[in-house]
């Protein structure tokens, strides 16, 4: 019956295509989506061997962050032919392939065909021995977050709940000596997964925070450090292009904070009995087209906090990180992310650091790493 009632529903033109679901099926060939970290997009079959993916966005309006991620399988050596249709917007991220959960590697350049307006993609795939899959950039999911907290040990706590349930981890390393009340200035704050896709964000990250955890545990560091490596994690189960559980884009929250992801840094900051003026430096990881530094006006910042600033930039520069990565003061008007929040009501230096979409993975790790050690 529910045959039956597929092939009354085939659209004309279309050959032996089953209803739009998230999985098709051509003799042997199968492809999946929805499962984690992957959208359930819409698919249907096309053609013998043909298949075709809706990339769709959790809500609009939405950035342009066209997340894909799907598993094929079949018989060995099979061509698979799939094609990409962005519905609300372009062809954005370069395919990544890998085979039985294995390593990822770029889809060959000879697979790839884009439509002059970069709305349709059609990839040529072989099939091997195990499932493939091809994403958007290679997956850092969920259990690549949980392994952070073997990476750096100790003091993890939940600081609250994503709108699922899902908890928000947070490491916090307290300063070393114990600060006095009157000190201040006293905390670093590394943030990061707020926009799902956005993978080599999380690269930067890991590195940055590695050599910001060797620093404090040989004692070269006094502050104390305050990690939360994945504010979205319902974001980053359900292929999310950007938003949270609750469609909305959690770096357009830090000021009203009705999201409880962002009401769980604000309770941990609370809990931790952190005043303004108590975080030095506040870095929000994310990753755009280019690498960029998103950094405060001049006139945002207190003169010593400038000072030390412009002395952090000048020493990257001198390390020629800043040929690669472009450090940019951003448009004063928009006060609502968390490096304006940090900067506003924090009096923070506070600054979003963007790693390219492309940048090697390589490249983004030693440029944070090289960033966090040149920190004084
Ligand atoms: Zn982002």
């Amino acid at each position: 019956m529910r045959a039956l009632l597929a092939s009354l529903l085939i659209p004309a033109g279309l050959l032996a295509c089953g209803p739009v679901s998230s999985a098709c099926t051509d003799g042997g060939v199968h492809l999946i989506t929805g499962y984690s970290g992957s959208a359930a997009s819409p698919c249907v079959q096309t053609a013998p061997g043909h298949f075709e993916l809706d990339i769709a966005p959790e809500a609009e309006p939405i950035n342009p962050s066209p997340w894909y991620l799907f598993q094929v399988s079949g018989p060995a050596g099979q061509a698979a032919n799939v094609t990409l249709n962005y519905t609300v917007s372009r062809h954005r991220y370069r395919p990544w392939v890998r085979e039985a959960g294995g390593h990822w590697s770029p889809l060959g350049d000879d697979r790839i065909e884009t439509s002059q307006d970069e709305t349709v993609v059609h990839l040529s795939l072989e099939l091997g021995q195990s499932p493939i899959e091809i994403a958007a950039q290679p997956v850092y999911g969920l259990t690549r977050y949980e392994a952070l907290e073997s990476r750096w040990p100790g003091g993890w706590q939940t600081a609250g709940q994503s709108v699922e349930g899902r908890p928000i981890r947070a490491l916090v390393l307290s300063p070393d000596p114990p600060t006095p009340a009157t000190s201040g200035r006293s905390w670093i704050l590394l943030l990061g997964g707020q926009h799902p896709p956005e993978v080599p964000g999380a690269w930067a990250f890991e590195a940055f925070a590695d050599a910001m955890v060797e620093r404090q545990r040989s004692g070269d560091l006094s502050a104390g450090l305050i990690l939360v490596p994945l504010l979205n994690p319902d974001g980053v189960e359900a292929g999310h292009w950007r938003l949270n559980a609750g469609l909305v884009d959690l770096n357009r929250d830090w000021t009203t904070a009705t999201q409880p992801e962002i009401q769980a840094v604000v309770r941990l900051l609370d809990r931790l009995d952190i005043q303004p003026g108590d975080i030095e430096l506040a870095v929000d990881f994310h990753a755009t087209v280019a690498d960029r530094l998103y950094l405060p006006q001049a006139d945002e910042l207190a003169p010593d906090s400038q000072e030390r600033l412009d002395a952090w930039l000048i020493a990257m520069e001198a390390q020629g990180l800043f040929q690669h990565t472009e450090p940019r003061r951003t448009n004063p008007a928009r006060r609502v992310s968390a490096k304006a929040v940090f900067t506003d009501e924090w009096q923070a230096i506070a600054l979003t650091w963007e790693a390219g979409d492309h940048t090697p993975e390589a490249t983004v790790r030693s440029t944070a790493r090289q960033g966090a050690m040149l920190w004084e």
